[in-house]
């Protein structure tokens, strides 16, 4: 069962608009009729919006936290505080601080020939943006993309996860007080709702969730000539390198894991390390998790699972694991409950590739922990599988850091650590290949979410009348010099 075939039976509650297609549609061509009547924002009024959705989220905070508990069974405050509020919130400081610079037109060099003419770039909005996010940071990866939006100066609609309910009602709440219901709109539903919403002829749709999805979105795009931004998921992959630290990086890597239960699309899927040094690396996850986590069940840190049924699909990636023959080590000794959702962190070691864990992104608190003998092997074995999300590496020496970097593409990097490089708000983030097309993030959302529009201006004394016809020597004449001959 690939992870997102999986569905819940949750009850699918359908806010704003009913959700049907016709009302999205007609919802879009509310948005659109108001963004041409009142045409692009001034950078005052998107300074405006982006303050009103910081003022908002800051003022919801606790109900996000208490919603993203709902929707988990348990999610750690601190781990929803940081990752859905403190990163939207950054994000959109940083937006609020560059916007100015950003808005500027920019200057770029008129060909000699063409002088004095001059050419400068300018942005200008979209229009109406559709955003359609998944369940794992049920806040952030709505209002993330948002933020570029909003500072490009567009209007959006928003379809969240039917999977985080509980979420999508306060991203619901969030969005009707911050926004005119002519400026941004937030539609929760189920299958029906995002085949709909997938559909609509938006000026750009902006997709985050699973590679299998992401196609579907692409296809139905594709039908309106949408242009798409597409954030999906993968297995990235962590190497240790053959001196680091296994205790430092065991601890980072576990931390990586099991933040938000390993429910993150940039989670290290699995991990390399040198061969023989797999059982000292498995005694120093034993201690790491032991250290951040010393109880698993009932421990408010610990973010359980989304669902039954991906509980069961991470359950049957292990079960499968173990029937074809790999080392299976859970590193805690808990009878955990399986009916609050609570998964034990679990090693793989020794996976053949046949192995569902090595095949599907695992999205849980499982890691596959792979050997190579060198740098190439393990660099061979990347560049086999399709792009990567993210890619860790644990290393001091820079000429291997060097050669990793050069020698394998991935969405992004984190040398010595992992997830962190998703919360630069200065640097674009976004996949690339099976991972994802397109980034968002600062000033790459921002230009993701704008038309760049050349402008030429001519100037009155202008030669190029020269090459007006009828051709005559002098335009032989002037190609014989550019051409130079
Ligand atoms: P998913 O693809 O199942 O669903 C994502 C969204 O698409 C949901 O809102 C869902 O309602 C909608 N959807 C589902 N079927 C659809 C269809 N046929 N047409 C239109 N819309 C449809 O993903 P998920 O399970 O919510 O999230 C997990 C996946 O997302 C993982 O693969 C993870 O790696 C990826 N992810 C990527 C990023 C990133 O930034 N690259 C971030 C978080 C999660």
């Amino acid at each position: 069962m690939s992870l997102s075939n999986v569905s819940q039976s949750a009850q699918v509650k359908v806010n704003g608009s009913s959700g049907k297609g016709g009302d999205l549609a007609a919802t879009l061509d509310k948005l659109r009729a108001a963004y041409r009547r009142k045409g692009p924002p001034t950078l005052e009024e998107r300074l405006e919006h982006l303050a009103k959705l910081e003022e908002v989220v800051l003022a919801k905070k606790d109900d996000i936290v208490k919603a993203a508990r709902a929707d988990f069974g348990n999610r750690a405050r601190q781990e929803t505080l940081g990752a859905e509020v403190m990163v939207t919130v950054q994000e959109i400081k940083h937006a609020r601080s560059r916007l100015p610079e950003w808005m500027e037109p920019e200057p770029r060099e008129v060909g000699w020939m063409f002088m004095p003419a001059r050419v400068e770039l300018t942005t200008q909005p979209l229009g109406v943006v559709g955003i359609i996010s998944p369940w794992n940071y049920p806040t952030q990866l709505a209002l993330g993309p948002l933020v570029g939006v909003l500072a490009a100066g567009n209007r959006a609609m928003i379809k969240p996860s039917e999977l985080a309910p509980e979420s999508s009602d306060v991203l619901q709440a969030i969005v009707s007080k911050a926004f005119e219901p002519d400026h941004v709109t937030c539609h929760v539903g189920g299958a029906d709702v995002a085949a709909a919403f997938s559909a609509l002829p938006f000026d750009h749709l902006v997709f985050t969730g699973s590679t299998r999805v992401g196609k579907i979105i692409m296809r139905a795009a594709a039908e309106n000539l949408v242009p798409v931004t597409l954030e999906l998921g993968g297995k990235s992959p962590a190497i240790v390198g053959p001196s680091y630290s296994l205790k430092t990086a065991a601890q980072k890597i576990m931390h990586g894991k099991l933040f938000n239960g390993g429910q993150t699309c940039i989670a290290p899927d699995y991990v390399m390390v040198p061969k023989g040094k797999v059982d000292a690396f498995v005694e120093e996850c034993r201690a790491a998790v032991a250290a951040m986590y010393p109880k698993i069940q009932g421990n408010p840190d610990y973010t359980t699972i989304i669902s039954d049924a991906h509980f069961e699909r991470i359950k049957g990636y292990v079960a499968d694991a173990r029937t074809k023959g790999a080392n299976v080590v859970e590193l805690t000794k808990e009878e955990l409950m399986a009916e609050t959702r609570t998964m034990a962190p679990t090693l793989i070691l020794h996976p053949k590739e046949d192995m569902t864990v090595m095949q599907e992104e695992i999205f849980g608190p499982v890691l596959p922990i792979r050997t190579y003998e060198t740098l190439d092997d393990a660099i061979a074995y990347i560049n086999d599988h399709p792009r990567p999300l993210a890619l860790y590496y644990f290393e001091d020496d820079q000429a291997r850091i060097d050669k990793v970097l050069r020698e394998t593409t991935s969405g992004g990097v984190c040398v010595n650590d992992t997830l962190l490089h998703f919360a630069q708000t200065d640097a674009p983030f976004g996949g690339v290949g099976a991972s994802g097309m397109g980034h968002y993030h600062g000033r790459e959302g921002f230009e993701a979410f704008s038309k760049k529009k050349t402008v030429f201006y001519q100037s009155r004394f202008s030669g190029t009348f020269l090459f007006r016809p009828p051709f005559k020597e002098r335009v032989d004449t002037l190609l014989r010099f550019v051409l130079g001959k």
